[in-house]
């Protein structure tokens, strides 16, 4: 499998020569054309037509282009958090503070007329995890037509960590709780120019400030270093909490999903599409959770936006979230002995 990122941007996907990842350019929906009869006929329904058109306002076009290196296209998505907007993309996209300083954010780049397009800029890094393939930094402009983002149906409670490291200096971070069955971890990021490993953390809830909680199970191994908290030492308003509150117009807890994607093709306009699901691989908790599916995707697609349409992740992991994430993709003839109709195989992950 190939991580999908572009090196130039194609303004119409009919311009482009040849595609070996995937020659048929006209499965993809025209994100501004999307219409009720491109959803599966099961889930045809206004509001969910209305779920899709509102998460994928978020979908961007990331440029990123740093000195003396050649210019690679991606896709990102904003979030909401703390109060302050983020966006949310590969670490194989924007894997340092350089690339982030040096990346230009799309957004409503929705069909080939571009005179919609909002421009921002990339300001910090705020995390960053190869083992998960994730990267998080701020921006310098929020277009006032994204702001109703308010509900965290797609992101963990946000936590502040007081690390001492190694040397005992302490480093100050936020970082995300996540939940995996009934184990409960914390990610957190430390400054690059402090990395050293992590021997200690105090917790501070956001939503419960008077309780900290403390750690020394800690995992260095990555460049986010994962905290695993004792459930007995945590606040009752945390236990109780959902943590993802899924605000989906369809029934909680089906795995048999349709996967949506929802990204920049060719670093071009953003593209809607579906396609079957065949196969989700959980391993570790604290490991990233695979979704093989053939909703097509091509170079410049990383990063984009996964819908789990018409279920979630609760009968995978426990936790009911209906956003993922793609990152990597290929042109395969069947995956497993399952014949590829599409010969598009690729691979999308789930927040956690
Ligand atoms: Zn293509």
């Amino acid at each position: 499998m190939q991580v999908e990122i572009a090196t130039e941007a194609v303004p119409d996907l009919t311009l482009v020569q040849t595609c070996t990842k995937n020659p048929n350019h006209a499965r993809f929906f025209k994100f501004n054309g999307f219409r009720m009869e491109n959803i599966p006929e099961q889930w045809r329904r206004p509001e969910i037509l209305e779920y899709i058109k509102n998460i994928g306002i978020r979908v961007v076009r990331l440029t990123v282009k740093p000195p003396d290196r050649e210019a690679r296209y991606g896709s990102g998505a904003v979030y909401k958090g703390l109060g302050f907007y983020f966006v949310l993309t590969n670490d194989h996209v924007v894997e340092n503070q350089t690339d982030v300083v040096n990346c230009t954010v799309d957004f409503f780049y929705d069909s080939e007329d571009q005179s919609q397009v909002v421009t921002s800029k990339g300001v910090q890094l705020v995390a960053c995890s190869g083992l998960h393939d994730k990267s998080v930094f701020t921006i310098d402009t929020v277009p006032p037509k994204i702001m109703h983002i308010t509900k965290s149906d797609d992101i963990a409670p946000w936590v502040k960590v007081f690390a001492t490291l190694e040397d005992k200096s302490i480093s100050e971070s936020y970082g995300m709780l996540l939940k995996k069955w009934n184990e409960w971890y914390v990610w957190a990021t430390v400054e690059e120019s402090q990395r050293k490993p992590v021997v200690k953390c105090e917790i501070e809830f956001q939503a419960v400030k008077t309780e900290r909680v403390y750690s020394t199970d800690i995992d260095n191994t990555d460049k986010m270093v994962i905290i695993k908290l004792q459930e007995s030492t945590l606040p009752q308003v945390i236990k109780e909490s959902s943590l993802l509150n899924t605000t989906a117009p369809w029934p909680r807890g089906n795995r048999d999903f349709i996967p949506v994607v929802i990204a920049h093709p060719h670093g071009g306009p953003k593209m809607i599409s579906v396609g079957k699901l065949l196969a989700v691989e959980i391993t570790d908790p604290v490991k990233p959770s695979f979704v093989y599916h053939t909703a097509e995707t091509c170079p410049g697609s990383s990063g984009g936006l996964l819908i789990t349409l018409g279920g979630d992740t609760l009968p995978y992991n426990g936790c009911a979230n209906t956003i993922g994430m793609h990152r990597e993709g290929d042109s395969q003839e069947e995956f497993r002995g399952i014949p590829i109709e599409n010969k598009n195989l690729n691979l999308s992950m789930f927040q956690f």
